[in-house]
């Protein structure tokens, strides 16, 4: 029996342990750094925290929910979700908390993976799969200054529930997608409320709405209407992302659908401007929110988009000199995609390095295998985010791809699998030549890694990846 050890208890940790769990793979553990599952949805509690892609379809496929309460599942509800599927499909009693893993070792003798933990303690198995994410480690900005801050200071994926924002002067650096959920929330609490905006983003309105009981009656006792709804939010979202190219025809009306929302919720001139981006839409992430352009409206907000210059012991000071005095400072300053898995030491065959073999960015087959790292399994790997659409697709597509590699194990006659290099090169190469001319080579995002390759995105909508990875093609690897 192949032993297989999961990192992350995730949505991607989850949809491979259900995939691999119904095919007979049963001696599986999941290694959790925490003290619960559920990954950024465990993590991310900061007021308003939810999905902006709709929850029929950010659910896994096997898994309807006629539960969900509103169209856009807030975090709490996505979380028990995650509960829920891993207690329906045995996967709870497979996770192990507290195991935070720092490093793992492949032994050639043994064909086997020594992973250590935090503690120092050791685990062996057949097969390592990484579903760490890409979005696990909260990033800081390097601000001069920064730790000199006297004030109540926390990064949005740590949001601080005992600050109460009343009546505060709260400085928010950042206005990316978590920040516009929580903003709002802010906005109404602080005295005044900074916002700093390096970079304004293009914003969609949200076509939110809350299930009444009807819908969720209709759903349980005709599931097939909630498949009817999750095939039409996927087939806009197929169109959405096919539309993130350079004046493509949906491109044009995504962006004359944005700059009407910015114009109408944001008349105030200044503001406006301050709000309207001048880059290539889809470059960064688009948004969605009803709500974030009138809370920075209000008469006790600024916007400030010159950029932060230093934070000092009570306040922020931007790049123009000016001193903001603040009480508390949120950092919604996004995570560190870039640098995939380096907070593991992973060493493979003749002692490579992982770290070593992308220091120039992130490259799998797949997005899953990488050469020189056999039964290496990567689940939301390089080149497997999207600019729209539901990862939850994607990580199911990854998950039946290593299911099939691991069948091929499991059938006895081979213990290794690993990727050729020819195999992954081709790969990348067709990845890299694709995104070279995408929509994301325009502007700065966090897709990018510093050497210039962008290492999170897949270049496309869901369904070629889909296909891509439904049948698993065995030339593409070496069977030992
Ligand atoms: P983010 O999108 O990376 O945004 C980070 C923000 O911080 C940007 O506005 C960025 O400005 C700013 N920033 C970074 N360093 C700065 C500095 N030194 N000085 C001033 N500003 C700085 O981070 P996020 O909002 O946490 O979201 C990260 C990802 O998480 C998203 O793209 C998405 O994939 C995921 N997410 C998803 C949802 C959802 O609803 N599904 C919700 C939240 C997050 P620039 O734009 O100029 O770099």
């Amino acid at each position: 029996m192949t032993s297989i050890g999961i990192i992350g208890s995730g949505f991607g940790a989850v949809a491979v342990a259900v995939e691999l769990k119904r095919s007979g793979h049963t001696d599986l553990r999941l290694w959790e750094r925490a003290d619960d599952l559920g990954g950024v949805w465990r993590d991310n509690t900061y007021p308003g925290a939810g999905c902006d892609v709709p929850s029929p379809l950010y659910s896994y496929s096997y898994e309807p929910n006629p539960r969900w309460t509103r169209r856009y599942a807030l975090q709490e509800e996505i979380h028990s979700y995650i509960r829920k599927v891993a207690d329906k499909h045995g996967i709870t009693p497979l996770l192990r908390f507290g195991r935070e893993v720092i490093a793992a070792t492949w032994d050639e003798g043994t064909s086997t993976w020594t992973v250590t933990f935090s503690d120092d303690s050791t685990e062996t198995v057949d097969v390592l799969i990484s579903a760490v994410g890409q979005l696990s480690l909260p990033k800081l900005p390097p601000i001069p200054g920064i730790e000199t801050f006297q004030g109540t200071s926390f990064h949005s994926a740590e949001w601080d529930h005992d600050f109460d924002a009343t009546g505060k002067r709260v400085a928010v650096v950042g206005a990316g997608a978590s920040a516009v959920q929580f903003i709002p929330h802010l906005a109404n609490k602080a005295a005044r409320l900074t916002v700093f905006q390096r970079s304004p983003n293009y914003l969609m309105p949200k076509p939110d709405k809350p299930y009444k009981a009807f819908h969720k009656t209709m759903f349980r006792v005709a599931p097939v209407t909630q498949t009817v709804e999750r095939g039409g939010i996927w087939a806009i979202m197929e169109q959405f992302a096919k539309g993130l190219k350079d004046e493509s025809r949906v491109g044009r009306i995504n962006k004359k659908i944005a700059l009407r929302h910015l114009d109408k919720q944001v008349t105030e001139p200044t503001l406006n401007a301050k709000l309207r981006p001048d880059y290539p839409m889809g470059c960064k992430r688009i948004l969605f929110s009803n709500e974030f352009y009138p809370a920075l409206a209000q008469a006790n907000v600024d916007v400030v988009t010159s950029a932060v210059a230093a934070v000092t012991p009570d306040g922020v000071v931007d790049a123009d000199g000016n001193e903001h005095k603040v009480d508390a400072i949120v950092y919604a300053t996004g995570f560190d995609a870039q640098n995939f898995l380096e907070s593991i030491d992973i060493t493979g065959t003749g002692g490579r390095k992982l770290a070593t073999q992308w220091a120039d960015g992130a490259h799998a087959y797949l997005g899953i295998y990488v050469p020189n790292f056999p039964n290496l399994f990567v689940t939301y790997g390089p080149n497997t985010n999207l600019g729209g659409g539901s990862i939850i697709y994607m990580l199911e597509a990854q998950a039946r791809h290593m299911r099939q590699a691991l069948d091929r194990l499991k059938a006895g006659k081979y213990t290794t699998v690993q990727v050729t290099d020819e195999a992954e090169e081709a790969y990348d190469r067709e990845i890299q030549e694709r995104l070279d001319v995408s929509v994301w080579s325009y502007c700065e995002n966090w897709y990018r890694h510093p050497s210039g390759r962008i290492t999170s995105n897949w270049p496309g909508a869901t369904l070629p990846f889909a296909k891509r990875t439904k049948v698993l093609e065995p030339e593409a690897f070496s069977w030992s």
